[in-house]
């Protein structure tokens, strides 16, 4: 399965963007908006700076209390971005998110951002391959 083919299947297309000089809790409330856990910081929503996601704004509100809402994304985001492209394997893609810890990954094709996974998204997609290949081969087996 290929991240190209995971973005196809996805429900919404494109990817959410603030742009820097966003406030954090503006970011927060897009993300508590649209139930996702992370956003790209963009100025013109195909070139990306950063991320900035739900575990980096709990982080400084442990840390510092709500005072952080009014912090500005640029300062809070992580500026060394990990991507992907669209001809990379899921399977890939799923043990570089899970060395480096994380849940999101931008795709770019190019120098242009064209979508970003979850670990959600590829976790499905894996499993939804494995119960295929596991119906294919029962029926094999069953003669089908
Ligand atoms: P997450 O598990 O995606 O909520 O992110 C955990 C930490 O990794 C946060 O500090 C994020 O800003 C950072 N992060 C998330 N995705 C990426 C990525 N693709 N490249 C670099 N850092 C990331």
């Amino acid at each position: 399965m290929l991240i190209s083919q995971i973005l196809k299947d996805k429900p919404t297309q494109g990817v959410l963007t603030v742009v820097p000089g966003t406030t954090v809790g503006a970011a927060a409330n897009i993300l508590s908006d649209k139930r996702i856990g992370g956003l790209i910081v963009s100025q013109d929503g195909v070139h990306p700076l950063g991320i900035i996601t739900e575990r980096d704004i709990v982080r400084e509100l442990g840390r510092r209390g709500s005072v952080c809402l009014e912090d500005k994304v640029d300062d809070m985001m992580t500026t060394a971005l990990v991507t992907c492209g669209p001809g990379d394997r899921a399977i890939k893609v799923l043990q570089v998110m899970t060395e480096h810890r994380f849940r999101h990954m931008p795709v770019v094709d190019g120098d242009e951002m064209v979508g970003l996974v979850s670990i959600g998204d590829v976790v499905k997609a894996r499993l939804d391959e494995l119960g295929s290949q596991a119906e294919a081969l029962k029926n094999m087996i069953m003669g089908y």
